[in-house]
């Protein structure tokens, strides 16, 4: 229990935003609702306004000009959803920060909870979702295939069906400031830095307003950044299967030779000489395409860009 000279402790929420003009009031008035009699706490926002091209700037400057607690950090395009949860957690200032779905995904009346193991002593307090019932049966079935794959050949694996919503200590997001990778895949960076960690689980509610902003396509690329940066597995594996088939060929050449020393010269099948021809073919240009990706990457994180611009950040005293 909070007694009333327990020490004021400061909780920010970062909230990166792209198009929510209908949720951010909503947001805020559930956020208080659940958090702002909280004895010994004072709360801060950080929204990110990733370049929406709605009311969404409006709507939070309207936010900062009532509201001291609030900040917004002004990206200067889109620059998605890792790169904005990076601005945030970089603007934010408190003891502990929660990065937070605007949409109200991410229920508030679990914060009570975070922080409650957040005081027992634990510097990260993940909130895993308990089902995904709220999932179409693709998303379910293809999140829990990527976290298969991507904790078989990636180390340290990623807890399954716990997203961005966690409650971090001050120590956890100052060494998060501190990695310099600019291809920033959060979940992944998350786990990379480790502390003292307790799980906390809630059932995911539907989206308060408007759309998904994730399609397939922008989940696939996800995924892709998830398994490229934290493994290089589909790098060496060509290795092995690469050897494998040479292997192979040369037991079918020992083998074709015998048979001609045995049977006399053959016609060798046409079918047979397509399928090897077109599979070898095939693979080659996957090994390849992977070489490409992993280059790609090396080629964009070599040029040492920002993960995203500020085109200004807006608080009250500023
Ligand atoms: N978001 C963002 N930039 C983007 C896409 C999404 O800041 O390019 C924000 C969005 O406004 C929301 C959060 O990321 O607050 C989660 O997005 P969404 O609810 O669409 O994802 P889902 O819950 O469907 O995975
Ligand atoms: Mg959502």
């Amino acid at each position: 229990m909070q007694t009333p000279d327990t020490p004021m402790t400061r909780l920010s929420l970062v909230v990166p935003v792209f198009n929510e003009q209908d949720s951010i009031d909503a947001f805020i008035a559930e956020c208080d609702h659940h958090l702002a009699g909280l004895k010994g706490l004072s709360l801060e926002y950080v929204f990110v306004n990733d370049g929406s091209t709605d009311d969404t700037l409006e709507r939070l400057l309207a936010q900062v000009d009532a509201d001291p607690r609030v900040t917004v950090v002004d990206l200067s395009r889109n620059f998605g959803k890792e790169a904005a949860l990076s601005a945030g957690i970089n603007a934010a200032q408190g003891d502990a920060v929660v990065p937070m779905d605007v949409d109200l995904q991410d229920p508030p009346a679990l914060i009570p909870v975070l922080i409650e193991r957040w005081r027992e002593g634990f510097e990260v307090v993940l909130a895993r979702r308990s089902d995904r019932g709220q999932d179409a049966w693709l998303k379910r079935t293809s999140a829990s295939a990527f976290y298969r794959i991507h904790n078989l050949i990636s180390e340290p694996s990623i807890p399954p069906n716990v997203g961005d919503f966690r409650l971090m200590d001050r120590v956890v997001v100052d060494a998060l400031r501190d990695l310099p990778e600019s291809r920033r895949f959060m979940k992944g960076l998350f786990a990379w830095v480790g502390f003292r960690t307790a799980i906390v689980d809630y059932q995911r509610p539907a989206r308060h307003a408007g759309q998904s902003k994730f399609s397939g396509w922008r989940l696939w690329n996800l995924a892709l950044e998830g398994l490229t940066s934290f493994s290089t597995a589909p790098l060496r594996v060509w290795t092995y299967l690469g050897l494998t088939v040479s292997m192979l060929s040369i037991a079918f050449a020992l083998f074709i030779v015998f048979k001609v020393i045995v049977n006399g010269i053959d016609v060798p099948g046409y079918a047979s000489v397509i399928v090897a021809l077109t599979l070898l073919g095939g693979l080659q240009m996957m090994g390849i395409g992977i070489l490409g990706e992993y280059l790609g990457r090396t080629y964009l994180e070599s040029k040492r860009r920002p993960v995203y611009l500020v085109r200004r950040i807006h608080r009250r005293n500023h």
